[in-house]
């Protein structure tokens, strides 16, 4: 029923909207998302990677499924640290992104309409602020430096544009 929006469809610039409220519709859309996440093999889904704009992430760092509803960065600590990410997204392509990663704190509605906080830190922080980055029209790609780019990432970027072109 979904399929992942890959780049440069413009679906992945746009800023998302918020959700109103938590109705059937959306408990099964977020469920829909994380079940997508795992066929992929990801460890994090934003909304308008399946091609809705809207403000929901799922997420799972090793720990378990987290699903975030209307997410926001509170706090962020530490200096930004660079690591190599990829993106479902953007299959194929690696850069290396410096983000804080000591620790965040974030909150966000749960699927039960309930506002929660986590406070989490290393893969966890990384990958929280890798989704909210997409539902801002963020991308992994607009941190790199393509001049330090790896020659196969950069091959396989020019082979997304083309195919979608
Ligand atoms: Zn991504």
């Amino acid at each position: 029923m979904y399929k992942i929006v890959t780049y440069p469809n413009p679906i992945l610039r746009k800023k998302s909207e918020e959700i109103a409220g938590i109705t059937e519709d959306i408990k099964r859309f977020v469920s829909d998302m994380a079940r997508m996440m795992y066929k992929y093999d990801g460890i994090g889904l934003a909304a308008p990677q399946i091609g809705v704009n809207k403000r929901v992430i799922v997420i799972d760092p090793g720990k378990g499924l987290l699903k975030m509803i209307n997410p926001r960065i509170l706090e962020r600590n530490g200096k930004p640290v660079e690591d190599e990410e990829g993106c479902l997204s953007l299959p194929g392509v690696y850069v290396n992104v410096a983000r804080p990663v000591e620790s965040i704190v974030v909150s966000a509605i749960d699927v039960n309409g309930e506002e929660r906080v986590w406070k989490g830190s290393g893969l966890f922080a990384r990958v929280v602020q890798h989704e909210i980055d997409h539902l801002d029209g963020r991308l992994i790609i607009d941190y790199a430096d393509r001049n330090k780019m790896s020659k196969q990432s950069l091959a396989q970027l020019s082979k997304l544009e083309k195919d979608y072109a």
